[in-house]
């Protein structure tokens, strides 16, 4: 279970979030650092503050630490912080990037493109794998559809095919498809139903006031619970958390 927020904001924000999913029984935090916004007008991430922030957190929790890369020059500022290099889902066909950090000796969270198909993702992958690096985790985080009732559709079903397909980790990002907390849980639970290796959650010791994704992060005071919720399932597929 990685869990964090959506963005590295200010220290106590990070660090209260931190502490509350390493106490939750989380096996890595997640925080951007460098986010990929739609808009150029909106919070772009704090970048190597982010990063001094999050090597704290470790330091602090003990827990490793996963954060996004958008751009090859920063890839020795965010090895320096991260115990897993995350390749967001807008740069996932990204090649040039890909290529980085398949030469880096550091595992990579590989998140699924918005259109992208199964195979896609798979070749995304191959462009990692070919510079070398094998250890990589394939993330279902929802795919654009027709459908507007929640924020990306999950593609459940990818995740079943590639546990057939690869013999990879596959995770699923709950928040993400979800885009609202109340869907979070059920998607979590599902995810750990169809047998994915893990899931990554956006928690925010605040949401109301969060820099990004605000109606889709769980107030950190309700995360032990959610993790609770999960593990539930994750039990019945006979597996445990960490
Ligand atoms: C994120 O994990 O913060 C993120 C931006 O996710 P995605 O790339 O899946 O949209
Ligand atoms: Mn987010």
């Amino acid at each position: 279970m990685i869990a964090g927020p959506c963005s590295v904001e200010y220290r106590e924000q990070t660090l209260e979030a931190a502490r509350a999913v390493a106490d939750a029984g989380a096996t890595m935090l997640r925080g951007g650092a460098f986010k990929p916004r739609t808009s150029p007008y909106t919070f772009q991430g704090l970048g190597d503050e982010a990063l001094a922030i999050l090597r704290e957190a470790r330091e602090e929790t003990g827990l490793p630490v996963v954060t996004e890369l958008m751009d090859p020059r920063h890839v020795e500022a965010v090895l320096d912080a991260a115990d897993v290099i995350q390749i967001g889902a807008r740069n996932s066909q990204n090649f040039l990037l890909l290529a980085e950090v398949g030469r880096a000796d550091k595992p990579v969270l590989l998140k699924r493109g918005l259109s992208s198909s199964v195979e896609e993702l798979l070749m995304a992958a191959e462009y990692v794998a070919k510079e070398g690096n094998e250890r990589i985790i394939l993330c279902e985080r929802g795919i654009k559809t027709f459908e507007t009732a929640t924020r990306y559709t999950l593609d459940l079903g990818a995740v079943a095919v590639l546990k057939q397909e690869t013999h990879l980790p596959v995770i699923v990002d709950p928040s993400h498809a979800a885009g609202k907390r109340e869907f979070v849980l059920p998607l979590a639970r599902a995810a750990a139903a169809v047998g994915a290796d893990g899931i990554i959650v956006e928690t925010h010791p605040r949401p109301e006031e969060a820099l990004s994704d605000g109606p889709q992060q769980i107030p950190t005071a309700e995360f032990a619970e959610f993790a609770r919720q999960v593990e539930g399932i994750v039990a019945l597929m006979g597996k445990q958390i960490g």
